[in-house]
């Protein structure tokens, strides 16, 4: 999916923190996006953020965090790709059936306390959102893509949407299975060549992770890191400070974690 975004600023995996991803944007001098009127953005104007997906699970505030990010996107101020997680969220509201938990266990149990009647007409406003949300983004015509895990050249021409799918959403992987049972991955960043930028989230790094040709900005906020973003294209990191973990990196939630009272 090709954008004409120039200049943007794009932000990791956020993970239901949205009292950092509030902070964040008003760092970045967005604290308009914040408001729930905030009107539809003017046609001429291009989207100011991009995410690089993962918006839901493991976090306090999923529900907040995702209403956020829905009603930016869907009034022009931002656009998103899908993540891992948002891909697995979707699949659940549809009806299918997936395994709950990495943290899905949270997006669910806040998504069924909302109220019956508001839950089910945004369920449908939901699944019809996700359901065309992008695996890439391509922005500066073409001079940098978008994407949640990784990204490689070649698949601009790839036809298969599957394997489309499975790279941008968990990235290359050894075949082989880590001692605590995930996918081991390769770390593919350093050794890729572009052309383009790709930006991307899903592996946590302590800083966010510059090459010439790939910039992961997941530095694991929902784990107790920070909420990073990146500005396009002067490669500005901007990265806010997690206000505490409240998810383990081997699965579990942090049960001591009381998310304070949000100044937004
Ligand atoms: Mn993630």
């Amino acid at each position: 999916m090709r954008h004409d975004v120039r200049a943007c600023d794009v932000i990791g995996d956020v993970h239901g923190c949205y009292d950092e991803l509030a902070e964040l944007l008003d760092r970045l001098g967005h604290r308009d996006l914040l408001s729930p009127d905030i009107a539809p953005a003017p046609p001429d104007m291009p989207p100011r953020v991009i995410f690089v997906g993962d918006i839901v699970d493991r976090g306090d505030k999923i529900v907040r965090a995702l209403r956020l990010v829905h009603r930016l996107c869907v009034r022009g101020h931002a656009l998103t790709v899908t993540g891992n997680h948002d891909d697995r969220f979707l699949r659940w509201l549809c009806g299918k059936d997936v395994e709950i938990r990495h943290g899905l266990e949270e997006s669910v149990r806040e998504f069924n306390a909302i109220p019956a009647q508001e839950r089910e007409e945004w369920r449908g406003e939901l699944i019809a959102f996700m359901r065309e949300l992008p695996w890439a983004i391509q922005i500066d015509g073409g001079r940098a893509v978008v994407a949640h895990a990784a990204w490689h050249a070649e698949l601009s021409a790839e036809r298969s949407p599957g394997r489309i799918r499975a790279y941008t959403l968990y990235g290359p992987v050894t075949g082989r299975t880590t001692p605590e049972g995930f996918p081991e991955r390769i770390d593919w960043a350093p050794e890729y060549n572009g052309p383009e930028l790709v930006i991307f989230g899903h592996q946590v790094y302590p800083a966010p992770y510059m090459h010439d040709y790939a910039i992961g900005i997941d530095t694991g906020c929902v784990f107790g890191g920070a909420l990073s973003s990146l500005r396009y294209p002067e490669l500005a990191v901007t990265s806010v400070p997690s206000l505490g973990a409240r998810y383990r990196k081997q699965g579990g939630k942090v049960m001591e974690y009381r998310s304070a009272p949000s100044r937004y």
